[in-house]
């Protein structure tokens, strides 16, 4: 027999179309939905937005899950366990819980569980590619794609997913490094302070390192200060470029570049010391040409200088989990820092134009999001 199923809100996208984020509705999923006994019923508590939604909202990319005409949003979730299968033993009703992102394709780095390392062309992420987001009251996973969030990080804990593209980024730059066999980074240069920034600050003091954060407004502004709270230099652009500071105060040991601004990379690959490593994070889907880039300069810094360029994208369960211990970490360093990064909270799924005045809406929104059901 089939019985008819209860409908949940969501906030959707008619991919390809701009300017299509409506409040939708969905068949509310049950923890049967995924085969063999792994599924986990989720309530949905809060999720974050970025500028990925923006785009997708903006038809520059996003795609539909097959048979759908349309694609929940939201892909920085933080949920409550209402359910679990019968092979499930690692999660109970009531946990906090934060799903990865990607879903495995068919590469060999999918079949081992890297999927953010898939060779693929083609891509499956919750809320922006093929599979339906967490704007939505509930949704169901696999055990699989499930992190578990200590209780006491439940107000900060929308902010894990932003926080393990940084993990991802920084742990692979550690990785590649071992090559050096007693590296020790001391100074750091991040270029952008957005909320990707921030968090790579955070994550590289962490880890004492010397930090020098570029962005382009001059001082004083929200996220220049939050940054010299947490021990980081605030250098505006506008007054010293990364190259000029490079220059004046020596290069650096690893930079991250997350601007969204491609020819910052070039700027990036000079400030870069030697034995350095530079990460590259911006995802730039415009055409941007550069004239008169340096190429022999460069070339020649790079082989002299034993330099690494990286370029690193989504994240993997390894980078889930040393996000959550860095969010515990940065809680005992820096307390309550984490809770003002959490800017713009909008009540209720209805009040979804709010999360996108607050993307457009640019000065002192670091993070937005919806607050779905109270924690
Ligand atoms: C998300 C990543 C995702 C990337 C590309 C970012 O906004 O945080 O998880 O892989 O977009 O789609
Ligand atoms: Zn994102």
């Amino acid at each position: 027999m089939n019985v008819q199923r209860q409908k949940m809100k969501v906030v959707a996208v008619l991919p390809g179309k701009a300017g299509s984020v409506h409040l939708g509705e969905l068949e509310r999923p049950e923890v049967a939905d995924i085969p063999n006994g792994r599924g986990v019923l989720v309530e949905v508590l809060r999720v974050g937005v970025d500028g990925t939604d923006k785009e997708i909202n903006a038809a520059e990319y996003g795609e539909a899950p097959p048979g759908s005409d349309f694609l929940v949003l939201g892909h920085e979730s933080l949920g409550r366990v209402l359910e679990v299968g019968n092979n499930v033993s690692e999660f109970r009703p009531g946990d906090l819980v934060v799903a990865t992102v990607r879903r495995p394709g068919t590469s060999i780095y999918d079949a081992i569980g890297l999927q953010d390392m898939t060779t693929d062309d083609t891509y499956f992420e919750r809320g922006i590619s093929r599979r339906h987001g967490f704007l939505s009251e509930a949704y169901v996973e696999d055990a699989d794609f499930l992190v578990l969030l200590p209780r006491s990080l439940g107000g900060v804990g929308v902010l894990l997913e932003p926080m393990t593209v940084v993990e991802k980024g920084i742990g692979q730059a550690y990785e590649i490094q071992r090559r050096l066999k007693v590296w020790r980074p001391k100074r750091a240069a991040v270029i952008g302070a957005g909320t990707v920034g921030l968090m790579a600050a955070l994550v590289l003091r962490l880890r004492g390192l010397e930090v020098d954060s570029f962005a382009r407004q001059r001082l004083p502004n929200l996220n220049g200060s939050l940054l010299q709270q947490i021990g980081a230099n605030y250098i505006s652009m506008q007054e010293e470029t990364v190259a000029q500071r490079a220059a004046a105060k020596g290069r650096y040991d690893l930079v991250f570049e997350c601007t969204g601004f491609s020819p910052m990379v070039f700027e990036g690959m000079t400030a870069a010391g030697k034995n350095s490593v530079l990460v590259l994070s911006s995802i730039t889907g415009g055409t941007l040409q550069v004239d008169q880039v340096p190429a022999d300069k460069l070339n020649l810094d790079f082989v002299l200088g034993n330099k690494v360029m990286v370029g690193t994208v989504n994240a993997g369960r390894d980078a889930f989990e040393a996000g959550v211990r860095d969010l515990i970490h940065a809680e005992a360093a820096y307390p309550g820092w984490l809770a003002k990064l959490l800017t713009h909270p909008v009540k209720g799924l209805e009040n979804w134009p709010q999360l996108f005045e607050a993307l457009n809406g640019g000065k002192g929104v670091i993070k937005a999001f919806c607050e779905v059901n109270s924690l």
